[in-house]
């Protein structure tokens, strides 16, 4: 399967992401990780990409292209997309790249949450630098105070979800979203999913779904 998650800041798709990929056996490219492991790193993309992600701007459309086109290179699988694409000429190189292999998408979850559930989920998160794992202050909090529950390190708030950024975040998701969902649904491959609930419960959504549609699959 090849599935792309849509959703605003806060809808939970990285957890998402991690737990369907170990489902079905996916490769997961999470574009945001891929930006911060960068920038953590010093590398060259990453010193292209922090001041954008610091205000919660997108990183140019080329600079994302190029890193995920370079990713998909090395899938065998199948794969799911997650953070991308968030603009329609990053969804059209995405068309165009899987269309020159005869391997296009399978769906397009997209995970609906109202703003406000985002900006308190967002606001609240904290994150281990380290393993990526998050936590939140309020629904989520680590077992030993600020401290990653796997590895122990210090959890940090992401400069990015301190909450004017958050809202900028949201705002620029939206100026794409409602664009980049017509695009898909011109496809049909469009599921969505409410994630204005507890984890697991999103996580049987999204499976439900995803299920249908590998059945779907396996009978046609
Ligand atoms: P995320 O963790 O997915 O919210 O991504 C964090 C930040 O990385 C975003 O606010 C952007 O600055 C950058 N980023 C991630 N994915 C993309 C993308 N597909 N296009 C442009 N910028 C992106």
């Amino acid at each position: 399967m090849r599935i792309v998650l849509l959703g605003p800041p806060g809808a939970g798709k990285g957890t998402q992401a991690h737990r369907l990929a170990e489902r079905y056996e996916l490769d997961l490219i999470a574009t945001g990780d891929t930006f911060r492991w960068n920038v953590q790193n010093d590398t060259e993309l990453g010193r292209e990409a922090k001041s954008y992600m610091d205000a919660g701007e997108l990183v140019p459309d080329d600079v994302v292209v190029r890193m995920v086109v370079h990713a998909l290179s090395s899938v065998k699988n199948g794969f799911i997309l997650d953070g991308f694409p968030r603009t329609l000429t990053q969804a059209q190189a995405l068309e165009d790249s899987l269309g020159e292999h005869g391997s296009p998408l399978s769906a397009v979850l997209v995970f609906r949450l109202e703003d406000e559930v985002a900006v308190k989920r967002l606001a609240g998160r904290r994150t281990c630098p380290s393993c990526q794992r998050t936590y939140n202050v309020e629904f989520h909090p680590p077992k030993s105070d600020m401290v990653c529950d796997y590895d122990g390190t210090e959890l940090i708030q992401r400069r990015d979800d301190e909450e004017h950024t958050v809202r900028h975040r949201l705002e620029v998701f939206k100026a794409a979203s409602e664009q980049l969902e017509k695009f898909f649904d011109a496809r049909d491959l469009v599921r969505v999913v409410d994630a204005d609930a507890p984890e697991d419960q999103v996580t049987e959504r999204a499976t439900a779904a995803l299920d249908d549609l590998a059945e779907h699959l396996a009978g046609g």
